[in-house]
């Protein structure tokens, strides 16, 4: 008998996210990772949990409406990481005129399902907050409403719940060999260590690597894709008010800027053609004028290279041309051959819905229970969306020396799992060493033991953010006291 039923190349957020559906469904998983959890393109992306206003224009009126109910799907299952937010679109004289702007709201909030967020409308920024932050009365904008995603948050809690469904999650694991017959004979690097496993199912869940890990690791024709990289650049806050800017670019592509942490802002994105290893992807200086350029044609306080303080990116194969997002999803089942699952690309806002029909493909092949993933809360989002700002009050009630900004970090990472990470402090000296006004020993000894990290990147810039904010003596003693703890 095979060791796994299912063995997943890749722990980006296609690869976790058919973990946990697998795992719930009752098959034995492994997932093998050979960095990090979200490590690559799944902790690079926008943040946007979406109908996405371009596939409207495209009039993708069914990824659309699938996409909303995706968006709504995701404030019930994880709602401290997915946050409703009001989108705002000033109305600019060079570019789409305001009754063609006001048009597509209108239909996207036709799209939308029913008794979900508030409908758009149109505001007068002349007088309103929201034109402080622009650089000229741009009159009128219209608003509308989508979410915003920590997006590898997204990632570790889709694993943590697989893990928890029984999957086995490694990181650190390089699926280096694997042949086929009928079941999968899996050669793993798996921190230094060669192991041999064998599955009855094999997903390959790799992104931009997928093509290599086909011909090299499958020994198989590459999937008909190209990679496309996408980058983002995190420069200081420009706005105060809670809201994303989209603002229509010269091209015409939308660009976003985001609040990002509390003081800063992500202003993205830009997609371009990617050839070379994804793991050594970054982003070229024309990316970041152009980026710079789109924001200075409506922020009044100028963004110039020199203010970027760090620039995100992340490739992954698309179907589709740069700038396009289209995932894909083979099957190849023959007589005597093990079962193969090619998945890659696609967004983060149809990702469950995604993995939810890779893993059907499986249902002749073996006994599993039915479709589950949009009705189980994620770990720690056992509450409703609209309690969040309570979840936050009763954070702040029981641990008493948290201050509002610490509160509302620690609630928008872990939900009611912020139990666990505290447990019963009673004052700050409870939770062991700092670093930083932020970090302290309690959350990393949480981070190590429940969910796979390992050094200091992996908490600083995929399990929070903090990594911004951090000083080099903090990050030592952190780097000091991880070695230890290990
Ligand atoms: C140009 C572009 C624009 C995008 N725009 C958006 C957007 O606007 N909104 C949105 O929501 N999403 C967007 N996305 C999509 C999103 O970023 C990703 O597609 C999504 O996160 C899914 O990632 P993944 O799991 O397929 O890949 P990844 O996150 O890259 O994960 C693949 C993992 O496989 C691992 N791996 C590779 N080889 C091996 C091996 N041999 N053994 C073990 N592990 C291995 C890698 O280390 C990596 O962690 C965009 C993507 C692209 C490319």
């Amino acid at each position: 008998m095979a060791d796994y039923d299912l063995a997943i190349i890749g722990g980006g957020l296609n690869g976790v996210s058919v973990a946990r559906d697998a795992a719930g469904r009752g098959l034995r998983v492994i997932l093998l990772e050979q960095g990090d959890l979200g490590g690559a393109a799944s902790c690079a992306t926008p943040r946007l949990i979406h109908g996405d206003l371009a596939a409207l224009e495209r009039r993708a009126f069914w990824r659309v409406r699938e996409a909303m109910a995706e968006r709504d799907t995701w404030r019930r299952i994880a709602p401290h990481l997915v946050r409703p937010i009001r989108f705002v679109i000033p109305a600019h004289s060079d570019e789409r005129p305001p009754w063609l702007l006001r048009l597509g709201l209108l239909l996207y909030d036709r799209l939308a399902p029913q008794g979900g967020l508030p409908a758009s409308a149109t505001i007068d920024v002349t007088h309103h907050p929201i034109g402080n932050a622009l650089k000229r009365p741009f009159g009128t904008a219209f608003e509308y409403s989508d979410g915003l995603v920590d997006d590898s948050r997204l990632v570790v809690a889709n694993a943590v719940d697989a893990a928890e469904r029984g999957a086995a999650i490694h990181t650190g694991a390089r699926c280096v060999r694997a042949d086929r017959l009928e079941t999968w004979r899996l050669v793993v690097i798996d921190r230094g260590h060669r192991r041999v496993i064998t599955a009855r199912s094999l997903a390959n869940a790799s992104g931009a690597w997928a093509g290599s890990v086909a011909e090299t690791v499958l020994r198989m024709p590459p999937p008909r894709a190209v990679v496309t990289k996408m980058s983002q650049i995190i420069v200081r806050r420009l706005f105060e008010t809670d809201n994303v800017y989209v603002f229509q670019n010269h091209d015409r592509r939308l660009i976003f800027a985001s609040p990002y942490q509390r003081d800063f802002t992500l202003i993205g994105t830009v997609a371009k053609m990617f050839r070379g290893d994804p793991a050594a992807v970054s982003m070229d200086a024309d990316e970041i004028t152009y980026l710079c350029d789109a924001a200075n044609r409506y922020f009044r306080e100028r963004v110039d290279p020199s203010d970027v303080i760090r620039s995100v990116s992340g490739a992954n194969m698309v179907t589709g041309p740069a700038g396009k997002r289209d995932g894909a999803m083979a099957f190849d089942a023959r007589r005597g051959r093990a079962p193969l699952l090619t998945i890659f690309g696609g967004d983060v806002t149809t990702s469950r819905l995604r993995a939810e029909r890779a893993v059907s493909r499986l249902t002749p092949f073996y006994p599993m229970s039915p479709r589950w993933t949009a009705d189980a809360a994620l770990p720690g989002g056992d509450f409703a969306s609209a309690q969040f700002e309570t979840e936050v009050e009763r954070g702040r009630e029981r641990w008493k020396f948290l201050t509002e900004h610490q509160a509302l970090r620690l609630v928008s990472a872990y939900g009611s799992r912020l139990d666990v990470v505290l447990g019963d402090a009673r004052d700050r000296a409870d939770l062991g060493p700092a670093f930083g006004p932020e970090l302290t020993g309690a959350e990393v000894r949480y981070l190590m033991i429940h969910e796979w990290a390992r050094f200091p990147d992996d908490i600083l810039w995929r399990r929070s953010k903090l990594g911004l904010t951090m000083g080099p003596a903090d990050r030592e003693a952190l780097a000091a006291f991880m070695a230890t703890a290990a």
